[in-house]
């Protein structure tokens, strides 16, 4: 067994820290399981995003998505971020944090009449459009409101990001964006809407993103769609490259940034636009973990199970997925024998994994695990399956640490139905 730090959490004296606190030190105040955050990892991880880039006038957009707790995301305001919320949900959720609706942009496959009305009517920046005919209905709305949008329309330049399928966005077989080829003839049509004002040309090929090619040969073909329209007299304010920029979970090089950049700076400065970025995992992944205790092991045919606290309704992708999180005790555990371990949450599904045939110490009652990059797609893809109650999330901030979400309790998750069943 191999003990790895990531980012903020590291091993001294044998046991895990955040930053300056031991984490079993803040488990033993809130308890398992439960999400743990580091402050310093999500500054230093934008400020090096936003550095990397510094040559060009560009906009951060923290995909919201990845991780929507409120005091996560007034990190990123006190950064100076802007933010790219997918729904109403998200919206309020960036509004409430104290932002303005002003560095907000719109994105996602399928917007609601409802939610382009509230968007027009709080003044959100860009609408990040995948549909000739949400275009034509955000032109309709504004126009009855009496306002103006900003819209970008989201391209998809058929490049494989070589990553799982199921986080691949860009190729042309995708439900995302619209094709290269139709998208001149959007952008024509478009641009005689009287109550839309096209801003931008806008991409996401996928996610975990490891090398910066898929991202040279992308935006090179958004560059020749650019070029084209700013013949034809339509000129484009912004370029948006999207998110997917990939993060270490064990084995992989993760992406150099600094080389990404050095590759996209020459093609953005003959753009010689804004450029927006939507980064996410990149930036919170490695922020956070989940900590959950042993709750017994045992050995069926000649299999280990470690079946611990946690659960796939706390993080699902390993499930979802099949994705790869690395698992390691709190603890330096000098002297114990390594197994073979499945480690599996108490949840009725067999599907109910952290990780299969894993090689990892024999661990006892009550020893606790950090499951790690767990800061993105973590707590935002929790439910309450099998009427479990979502974990509580703390952020570390140096040598102190705030509970940011309280563990859930019985009245979060019967939200009405006791009411409604007395009638
Ligand atoms: C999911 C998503 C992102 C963020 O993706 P990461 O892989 O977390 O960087 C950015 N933009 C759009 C449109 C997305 O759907």
């Amino acid at each position: 067994m191999e003990y790895i730090n990531y980012g903020e959490f590291v091993y001294k004296n044998d046991e895990l820290y955040c930053e300056d606190i031991p984490v079993s030190q803040i488990i033993r105040n809130v308890g398992t399981p439960a999400y743990i955050y580091s402050k310093k990892y999500i500054t230093r991880k934008y400020l090096s995003f936003s550095d990397a880039f510094k040559e060009v006038d560009h906009k951060i957009f923290y995909a919201v998505k990845s991780n929507s707790n409120l005091s996560i995301l007034k990190i990123f305001a006190g950064l100076g971020s802007y933010f790219d919320a997918n729904s109403i949900g998200e919206i309020e959720r960036v509004e409430r944090a104290g932002v303005s609706p002003s560095r907000i942009g719109f994105s996602g496959v399928g917007k609601t009449e409802e939610e382009i009305e509230f968007a027009l009517s709080n003044e959100i920046l860009v609408f990040k459009s995948e549909s000739e005919e949400e275009i034509i209905l955000i032109d309709q709305i504004a126009g009855r409101l009496n306002k103006k949008a900003l819209v970008s329309v989201r391209v998809n330049p058929d490049v494989d990001p070589h990553t799982h399928p199921y986080i691949s966005t860009g190729l042309a077989e995708n439900k995302f964006g619209i094709n290269a080829a139709d998208s001149l003839d959007v952008f024509r049509r478009c641009s005689r809407l009287k109550n839309v004002i096209l801003d931008g040309i806008d991409m996401h090929i996928g996610s975990q993103i490891n090398n910066p090619e898929p991202f040279v040969e992308a935006v090179s073909k958004l560059s020749e769609i650019f070029f084209t329209l700013k013949g034809e007299e339509i000129n484009l304010k912004h370029v948006d490259v999207g998110g997917g920029f990939g993060i270490k979970y064990k084995t992989e090089i993760p992406l150099n940034i600094i080389a990404t950049a050095n590759k996209l700076i020459p093609l953005f400065k003959k753009l010689d636009c804004e450029i927006y970025f939507e980064p996410g995992r990149f930036l919170t992944a490695n922020s956070g973990i989940l900590v959950s205790k042993v709750l017994y092991s045992k050995k069926n045919m000649n299999k280990h199970f470690i079946i611990v606290d946690a659960a796939m309704n706390d993080l699902i992708r390993p499930s979802l997925y099949d994705a790869y999180h690395y698992i390691q005790p709190l603890m330096v555990l000098n002297g114990k024998k390594d197994i073979y371990a499945n480690i599996v949450g108490p949840v009725c599904e067999s599907g109910d994994f952290f990780a299969k045939e894993r090689v990892f110490p024999l661990m006892s009652r009550n020893d606790l695990i950090a499951i790690m990059s767990a800061g993105s797609y973590g707590m935002v893809m929790s439910s309450n399956y099998n009427a479990r109650l979502r974990p509580a999330e703390v952020l570390v901030d140096n040598h102190s640490f705030s509970i940011i979400r309280s563990r859930e309790t019985i009245r979060h998750m019967l939200y009405d139905e006791e009411e409604l069943l007395k009638g």
